[in-house]
């Protein structure tokens, strides 16, 4: 992968970013996401967030190369904190992380007041979706767009979300599927959940043979079972 030919994860989730957009990529380690969008004017500017030195430095790296200084601004930092009011960012794209680092990056994000309401989201976790959806749920965040892929014999969902007044809560139904996915149901999606299902079944088989007390991780696992039988079905 590099800037101009971005992976199938990574480009579909640049779809979802608003054109003309001033986006945030946080936890952008090359920034190949910024520069592919900057290079095919989808945006108008961006900031590549990067905690980590060899990432950070990478991005600084190819934004010099490209020429694209002025366009995009490779910050140094965790998370949002990387941003400030004046930066009147309307779109945050988080790639590439598990879905509970996703949540606690937006979580921080939220309480420290750089997470303004204002910005669509675009979130690819690698696992952990439920997690994230709930934290969107809970802070009133809408689900408006979901995607599935796959890729390299991987599973990679999108999230796009943004913040409302007030939003219907999930089922739990939704909160595990995905409440556009369950609508959507493409082939990716339900050989995902063929094949969790059989990962469930199994872990069942194991918690039954444990002699520990497991009762209620058991009664977890039957649930989840039960619900994708029924979205199978
Ligand atoms: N977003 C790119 C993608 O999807 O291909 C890179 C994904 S890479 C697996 C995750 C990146 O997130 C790493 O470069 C890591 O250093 C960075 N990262 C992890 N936690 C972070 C945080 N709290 N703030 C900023 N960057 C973070």
């Amino acid at each position: 992968m590099d800037y101009k030919n971005l992976s199938k994860r990574l480009h579909r989730a640049g779809e979802f970013v608003p054109k003309g957009a001033i986006l945030a990529d946080i936890g952008s380690d090359h920034a190949y996401l910024p520069a592919y969008l900057v290079m095919n004017k989808q945006i108008s500017s961006a900031i590549a967030g990067e905690v980590v030195d060899g990432p950070y430095l990478s991005a600084k790296n190819l934004v010099a190369e490209l020429n694209l200084s002025s366009m995009i601004d490779v910050r140094k930092g965790d998370g949002l904190a990387v941003l400030t009011p004046l930066d009147a960012v309307t779109a945050i794209s988080i790639c590439g992380m598990g879905g509970a680092l996703i949540r606690d990056i937006l979580d921080r994000g939220f309480h420290g007041g750089n997470l303004t309401g204002k910005e669509t989201l675009i979130l690819q976790p690698n696992i952990g979706e439920p997690t994230l959806r709930t934290w969107l749920v809970n802070h009133a965040y809408e689900i408006v767009k979901e995607d599935i892929i796959r890729e390299n014999e991987k599973t990679y969902e999108i999230i796009v979300a943004e913040k409302r007044e007030q939003i219907v809560p999930l089922s739990e139904k939704e909160l595990l599927f995905g409440p556009k996915l369950l609508e959507q149901q493409g082939s990716v999606f339900l050989n995902k959940w063929e094949h969790e299902c059989h990962q469930f079944e199994n872990i069942l088989k194991q918690l039954e043979k444990s002699n520990k007390d497991v009762a209620k991780k058991i009664a977890e696992v039957q649930t989840k079972i039960q619900l994708v039988k029924e979205v199978l079905a």
